[in-house]
């Protein structure tokens, strides 16, 4: 029997965040408004009107390229890319051609088995995108408010090998764009869109069969089906004997199924030529070297910082590299709290984020900064207050806005280390509850928790369970 593997290839639309459109003074962002109120004359394509490029869409541009490890061209050209729809009144696209900000370029995906998986980027460019036909019955409606956003396409090389890689790939792309502060690449609002190049061949061959293109999807799990779903179909077509034509594909999402949509427009049939109404992009060494000074160090490489540095497990490295604010707060934590990395980690994930999502606060918008946090934890490791007196006092200095020390010190948290103190309690619970004590004596000492439970409730929470333990254990011998 064959063994095939699928060959990918993907093509992918991000929405920059920039304030105003590529080529006039129009909000980039028109979310939640109505339709056609975020339009000008030049966005619309009136005749007489001069485009004139946003800055701030060529330094994201520059920013993303660099990040994938594409050369900047010191000169680019914008091309117009012809076709007629109804959602495109200037019946030309201003996109790049042949001439496109960068060139080349790659991202690297960790696999499962520990390799890496080199993508390598074909072509990424500027430009701008298209309006919204909406379709209602027997008749469209026209929003132009898209009309001009700021878009950086980017088409990578065939280089993915199933729909797992091709589904991890775009979230590893997601973040990065969120990471890097070019666009918030929310899938739900359209502002990341992508297409798939799909094929299978023998594996171990080398050889680029005809591919079928996945048109258009905007969720990472749904891409997933749609790409198993048609690698499934063409192995079946191939195994009976057919042959694998050039089609374009619709996903229907609620039927989970592929459907044939149009044959494919060919490069010739959009009659590119250069946008005689602009001039070409001339980036100086200096403005180039300017704009990359500014990125960030990349989530793979914090990532595996913070597994070789910090000793973190991969996993919480992941979570902690998902965004990057999460990152630099979990080493914020580490400037008052540099011991433990990794209780650190635990604690930021296992009751901050909760704390985050139900105060639906971003991280700098928290009282609870990475210092107030990483004194609680030096007040657990202490001694002065127990653990789960720490996790109350997470929410209590978030919630009362006062400083950890202070709290313990006002509300008398403090935890009770006096042995004569916790003796007193823990006779008083063995004479309260003699049932247990009695099952304790004849041999069930998993009564025991229960018992330290009650002592602990009785100190209000605030004695230490070791020394309650142990307590107990003396004096039920
Ligand atoms: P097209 O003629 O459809 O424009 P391109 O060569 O420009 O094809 O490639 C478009 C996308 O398809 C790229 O992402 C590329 O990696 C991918 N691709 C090209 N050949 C294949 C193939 N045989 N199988 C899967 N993907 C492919
Ligand atoms: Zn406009
Ligand atoms: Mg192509």
């Amino acid at each position: 029997m064959t063994t095939y593997e699928a060959v990918i290839g993907l093509e992918i639309h991000i929405q920059l965040n920039t304030e105003s459109k590529i080529f006039c003074a129009c909000k980039a962002d028109s979310w939640g408004d109505p339709p056609n109120t975020n339009i000008c004359p030049v966005c619309t394509g009136q005749p007489g009107v001069l485009p004139v490029p946003n800055q701030a869409v060529i330094e994201k541009g520059i920013l993303l390229a660099a990040a994938l490890k594409a050369e900047i061209q010191p000169v680019s050209f914008f091309d117009r890319k012809n076709y007629f729809y109804p959602d495109l009144p200037k019946g030309y696209q201003i996109s790049q051609y042949d001439l496109a900000l960068g060139n080349g370029g790659y991202m690297e995906l960790p696999l499962d088995d520990g390799s890496i998986r080199r993508v390598k980027i074909e072509k990424l460019h500027i430009e701008e995108d298209a309006g919204k036909t909406i379709h209602k019955p027997n008749r469209r409606l026209l929003d132009f408010n898209r009309c001009g956003v700021p878009l950086v396409e980017m088409v990578t090389e065939p280089d993915l090998r199933s729909a797992d890689e091709a589904a991890d790939f775009i979230r590893r792309l997601r973040q990065l764009f969120r990471w890097i502060g070019v666009s918030e690449a929310d899938m739900e609002k359209g502002q990341m869109r992508f297409d798939a190049n799909v094929s299978i061949r023998e594996k171990g061959s080398e050889v680029l069969n005809p591919k079928t293109e996945i048109k258009n999807m905007n969720s990472i799990e749904h891409g997933r089906e749609a790409i198993k779903a048609e690698i499934k179909r063409q192995i079946k077509e191939v195994e009976a004997g057919g042959k694998i034509e050039s089609w374009t594909l619709d996903w229907n999402e609620d039927t989970q199924t592929l459907s044939k949509m149009r044959s494919k427009e060919t490069e010739a049939d959009y009659r590119y030529f250069k946008e005689p109404d602009l001039l070409p992009i001339n980036l100086s060494d200096e403005y180039i070297q300017e704009v990359i000074n500014k990125l960030p160090e990349l989530p793979l490489e914090r990532e595996s910082q913070f597994i070789n540095e910090y000793k973190l497990p991969a996993r919480e490295a992941k979570v902690l590299t998902s965004e990057r604010y999460l990152a630099d707060y979990f080493e914020g934590i580490l400037e008052s709290y540099p011991g433990e990395p990794k209780k650190a980690a635990n604690s930021l994930i296992n009751d901050v984020l909760g704390l985050m999502n139900e105060l639906n606060l971003s991280a700098d918008e928290l009282f609870l900064t990475p210092e107030r946090l990483g004194n609680i934890l030096l007040l657990v490791d202490e001694g002065t207050i127990n653990t789960s007196t720490g996790k109350m006092l997470i929410r209590k200095t978030q919630q009362l806005k006062k400083e950890p020390g202070s709290i313990v010190e006002e509300e008398g948290l403090a935890q009770v280390t006096d042995s004569a103190a916790i003796e007193r309690i823990c006779q008083e619970v063995i004479e309260e509850n003699p049932a247990q004590v009695e099952q304790y004596r004849s041999g069930k000492e998993g009564v025991v928790g229960w018992l330290i439970g009650q002592v602990m409730a009785k100190s209000g929470g605030k004695a230490n369970p070791e020394v309650v333990r142990e307590t107990l254990e003396k004096l039920l011998k």
